[in-house]
């Protein structure tokens, strides 16, 4: 493919005008959307309104009077609607963390004679950190079982509590298949909680048609909703009034403003809530899933795709020679929408990157990372992604001591 055929290609791309809803720098080719998503036009008037307008002027009426207490609900309907969620099933707050501790205390509540955590080896580690803190709080024989991601299918079984599990790999963008596994599961009589912090935003998501019991996801990636933005958790509607969450507060209190001494758990999506959220980000995020109010996920999905086969096809061709070879399936039908390539040096290789504008990450041990969002990544920027990749590799110009050098955030 030749560069002419990418800016043919951003011609009759569909999403072309989303691209300038977006601050994207001038001269830069962010490929790291996927870990912090870039800025929405129009996030920060908002948030300058909301702290001059609400927070300074109307102060603590806006919990009520500019919807302050009500807003992680509102926006959990944005994002229902993008991960093909019923409207109140989804409530926007905390971090994944904080909310995969809330969901694995109310799965194994309603499994309690069954000990084991399932999940992958390729799963992110905080969502292992946290099975494993809840692991040791409840002793009791709990215990975190891990299997490679192409053998979950064959360990769920009936000593399983829950399963949990990241939909796409966050190093290889390998896609498990949401549909099969949760019948898996359930034909096992487990219930099965989903990570969709790769996936939302970046693929079409049927929680629903999948019959998904739990769910979590992330908002700073492809939701663009800005650096440590609240995260999202859903529980499907039928399982709202038994889930027990493992962290309760006020704000999953049925009357809060009772202050009874008594916890007496909201009905709904609401009991999942523990305290107050923050505001600023919560407007900023609220904001920010404006961009998606006119956007077809198929079309993401498809688009996602496009970009990555693209990118596999361009490195490898030029950048094999040098031991570049991509991560993760061929078929698209098994991928996110990110790309990873194992790259001998990579940190160094990443690092001139970046010195070129070229944004992506590095996960060790050896793989350079590239993030396509679909709104706002053109084919070109694909293209010219590849191209400074096959120069740096082809004149060793990452073989300098600043590139060399770790820093602490990779
Ligand atoms: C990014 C990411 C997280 C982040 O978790 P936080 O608690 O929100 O920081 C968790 N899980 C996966 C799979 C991720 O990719």
């Amino acid at each position: 493919m030749k560069r002419d055929d990418c800016v043919a290609l951003d011609r009759s791309d569909p999403f072309k005008a989303h691209r300038g809803r977006f601050e994207i720098p001038e001269g830069m080719i962010y490929l790291d959307g996927n870990s912090l998503g870039v800025l929405p036009k129009g996030v920060a008037e908002r948030v300058a309104e909301t702290v001059a307008k609400e927070w300074g002027q109307s102060l603590i009426t806006s919990w009520n009077a500019h919807g302050w207490f009500k807003m992680p609900l509102a926006v959990g309907d944005k994002i229902a609607a993008l991960v093909g969620a019923p409207k109140s099933s989804v409530v926007a707050g905390d971090t994944i963390s904080v909310n995969l501790f809330k969901l694995l205390a109310a799965a194994l509540k309603m499994r309690p004679k069954r000990r084991v955590i399932l999940s992958d080896t390729g799963n992110f580690p905080s969502d292992l950190y946290v099975a494993q803190g809840l692991r040791d709080l409840l002793g009791n024989g709990y215990q975190l079982r891990t299997v490679a991601p192409e053998d979950v299918a064959g360990a769920i079984d009936e000593s399983v509590a829950v399963a949990m599990i990241t939909e796409v790999d966050y190093r290889t963008a390998r896609r498990h298949d949401m549909k099969a596994l949760t019948a898996l599961a359930h034909a096992k009589g487990a219930p099965i909680i989903w990570d969709l912090a790769h996936s939302a935003g970046a693929l079409a998501i049927d929680l629903d048609g999948a019959n998904a019991d739990f769910a979590v996801g992330c908002t700073y990636k492809y939701l663009n909703g800005g650096p440590g933005a609240p995260a999202f958790l859903y529980v499907r509607p039928d399982l709202q009034d038994k889930a027990l969450p493992g962290l309760t507060g006020w704000w999953g209190h049925a009357r809060p403003f009772d202050f009874d001494p008594m916890l007496e758990l909201a009905p709904g999506i609401v009991r999942m809530q523990c305290g107050t959220q923050p505001m600023l980000s919560m407007a900023a995020l609220d904001a920010a899933l404006d961009v998606w109010a006119d956007v077809g996920m198929r079309e993401v999905t498809k688009k996602a795709h496009a970009l990555c086969s693209l990118f596999i096809e361009l490195a490898e061709a030029r950048c094999g020679k040098f031991g570049v070879k991509a991560a993760g399936p061929r078929n698209m039908a098994e991928r996110g929408s990110h790309v990873s390539l194992h790259c001998p040096e990579g940190y160094a290789v990443m690092q001139a990157l970046i010195a070129n504008k070229v944004i992506g990450d590095f996960r060790a041990p050896d793989m350079i990372r590239f993030g396509f969002t679909p709104l706002y990544t053109s084919f070109a920027d694909v293209w010219d992604a590849a191209d400074v990749l096959a120069r740096i590799l082809e004149t060793q110009s990452w073989n300098r001591p600043e590139f060399l050098a770790r820093k602490a955030v990779t």
